[in-house]
């Protein structure tokens, strides 16, 4: 089955959402597809115990209101079938879409470093916690470390206090000097100044990180290094976020090009490929306030209202500033590459120690004589590790992008030969 449409967005955070809403008023058939089960993506994320998100719902109202947009959640990109065409999978059906123009609002994953007792349970990502709780997982009573860098960690301790988890500790990697630098300068941003006071917690300490998670069988305590000082920590859970990584894979593998983790875009969001578009995390990390103005002018720009993308382009320069800040002080410190040890799990999917991948001279040789990266995270986990830990591209996806059924990769006639899926 082949559906065709104008205006193809893929993703539907806050980017995704805020690029159909301005693109909407040209009257284009535009298609917004997400692979989570509702729109939101990372931040206004949906479940029993997710809050009301005041901005989220006004866009999925502008959403519902516009007749030329169709929503596809929980629906996946598992192959680019030719020129305009990717191929699309939902828990029933898969199906070709064809478009004429492209916005990639994919967003970014947390990066998650392994450390000795990374594997332990009770270990999860800071982001990967919050969005566990938002789904109604129970944390009441139990002692949690947050340990990584970046202010998601400060959201994700609100979310567990919120749910009635006690914080022991919060472990940032950045130095007190940093943080008091960032500090000075949000009075910039009122509204970022407010949402740091309010998350502030007093067992944040800067200059800390996680050294070990200890355990027999179950998270028991994190031994954390705090400047010269090696500290334990009982507790029943820990959550590790070393910031955030830009998900520019798939406009990799379209041929966008893509430069400083981010994907390369101009002025009006337009990526090095013709009619391929993209706002938001991909195109660097900047919190949502900058995925939604950039969200915009792309939506606007895919129409060709230049006028009114135009007209947002402050906005975006006084966020830019904001995620110039954020990289600035918040970037990761060289000694955290000394994290595992020879025999830690670096692939986790395919248990493969990180001294077996370091071994190797890159990511493809290493991947061909360990199997790292081809489990159920298609190295999207210990790629994006090896990144920071080895200096390693990230590596570029193959079809099919993530784990799908045999009946939606045929009939194979529809697909190039590098898809074909082998049937013995
Ligand atoms: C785990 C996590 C938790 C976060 N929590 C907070 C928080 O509490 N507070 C805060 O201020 N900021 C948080 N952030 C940062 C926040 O997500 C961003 O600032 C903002 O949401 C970026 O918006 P976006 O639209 O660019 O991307 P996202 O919100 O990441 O949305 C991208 C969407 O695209 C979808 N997608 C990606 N690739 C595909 C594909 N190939 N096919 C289909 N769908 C796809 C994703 O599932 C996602 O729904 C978090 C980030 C992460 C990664």
């Amino acid at each position: 089955m082949k559906r065709d449409v104008d205006l193809l967005i893929l993703g539907a955070g806050p980017a995704g959402m805020a690029a159909a809403v301005a693109a909407s008023a040209s009257g284009q058939r535009i298609a917004l597809v997400d692979d989570n089960p509702a729109t939101g993506g990372q931040i206004w994320r949906t479940g029993v115990n997710a809050p009301n998100y005041p901005a989220a719902e006004k866009l999925r109202a502008a959403l519902a209101a516009e007749k030329n947009i169709e929503l596809f959640t929980a629906t996946r990109v598992i192959a680019h079938t030719g020129a305009h065409e990717l191929l699309l999978e939902n828990p029933l059906h898969s199906w070709r879409i064809g478009y004429g123009q492209l916005i990639l609002c994919s967003g970014a994953r947390e990066v998650l470093l392994p450390f000795p007792g990374w594997t332990l349970p009770g270990v999860t990502g800071a982001g990967g916690l919050q969005a566990l709780i938002k789904g109604g997982m129970p944390v009441h009573g139990e002692r949690l470390v947050l340990a990584g860098s970046g202010p998601l960690l400060l959201a994700s301790a609100a979310s567990a206090k919120a749910a009635g988890a006690q914080i022991a500790y919060i472990a940032e990697q950045a130095t007190a000097t940093d943080l008091a630098a960032f500090a000075m300068q949000l009075p910039r941003w009122p509204s970022k100044l407010h949402q740091a006071v309010q998350l502030f917690d007093r067992h944040y300490r800067s200059n800390s990180h996680v050294v070990e998670a200890l355990g027999n069988g179950r998270l028991e305590a994190v031994r954390i290094r705090h400047g010269d000082t090696l500290i334990e920590v009982p507790c029943e859970r820990l959550a590790c976020g070393f910031g955030l990584r830009a998900n520019t894979e798939l406009a990799q593998t379209l041929g966008c090009s893509v430069a400083d983790q981010a994907i390369t875009v101009d002025n009006l969001q337009r990526t090095t490929l013709a009619s391929h578009f993209a706002a938001g995390e991909c195109t660097g990390i900047g919190g949502n306030e900058l995925a939604q103005v950039e969200g915009a002018i792309a939506g606007f720009a895919a129409v060709g209202r230049l006028p009114q993308a135009q007209a947002l382009f402050a906005q975006r320069q006084h966020w830019q500033r904001f995620a110039d800040l954020l990289k600035r002080h918040f970037a990761l410190k060289p000694e955290l590459k000394n994290l595992p040890s020879a025999d830690t799990l670096l692939c986790r999917c395919e248990d493969v120690p990180y001294g077996v991948v370091a071994g190797h001279a890159d990511w493809h040789q290493a991947k061909l004589h360990s199997r790292c990266g081809m489990g159920a995270c298609q190295g999207r986990v210990c790629g994006t590790a090896a990144e920071f830990l080895l200096g390693w591209p990230t590596p570029s996806l193959r079809a099919p992008f993530v784990p799908a059924r045999v009946a939606s990769l045929l009939p194979a006639a529809a697909l190039p030969s590098a898809v074909q899926p082998v049937v013995e």
